[in-house]
């Protein structure tokens, strides 16, 4: 039977504490009790990976009832063993704040208030104002009459939560469209 490294040292945590527990005479009844009250209990394990930078890792949420009730690093992930900075460290937070955008929001020009969009509307939005942007600027050549065909007045980011493939294609879309100046936050 193949033994992860987490269900590794999850066996010998439970082990080296029911020793350790024995041997103060402590009542294991007691131990149990406390189990049952624990958030996770009962919740199930789902590992996602920290969106805030390239190194990606891997961590566990524990779901109950719908709802991310905890979050620890995953010590079966071999880049990072477990170990989250800081700022994977407030996952949870992060996941269940109030100030988390959970639609498109959108504001009109010269409007002073953000209204809520779908997904649909807003990818269709998008693409028209990247096509007629792309449109209205595309040049053939340059000033002395050299051929070119790139539109200098947009700018592609991408992501660090992109995959290199997805990279790859972002690219690849970016150039078709005659876009030349990239660039890709795959830093921390
Ligand atoms: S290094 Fe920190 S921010 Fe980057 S993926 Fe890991 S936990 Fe997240």
């Amino acid at each position: 039977m193949k033994v992860t490294r987490r269900e590794l040292l999850m066996v010998a945590g439970a082990g080296a504490g029911a020793i350790a527990l024995g041997s103060l005479g402590i009542n294991s009844f007691i131990t149990e009790s406390y189990a049952k009250k624990l958030k996770i209990k009962g919740a199930r394990e789902v590992v996602s990976i920290c969106p805030f930078c390239s190194v990606s890792c891997h961590f566990i949420a524990h779901v109950k009832g719908g709802k991310v009730v905890s979050t620890e690093g995953d010590s079966g992930y071999p880049v990072s063993e477990g170990a989250l900075c800081a700022k994977g460290s407030t996952m949870l937070s992060m996941i269940n704040s109030d100030h988390r955008v959970l639609t498109p929001l959108y504001r009109a020009p010269f409007s002073d208030k953000w209204e809520e969009k779908s997904w649909s509307w807003m990818i269709k939005k998008l693409a028209r104002r990247i096509k007629d942007t792309r449109d209205q600027n595309f040049k053939t050549t340059n000033a002395d009459g050299h051929v070119v065909n790139r539109v200098d007045e947009m700018f592609h980011m991408g992501s660090s939560q992109m995959s290199n493939e997805e990279a790859s294609i972002v690219v690849q879309a970016m150039r078709a469209m005659g876009i030349v100046h990239i660039d890709h936050q795959a830093r921390i």
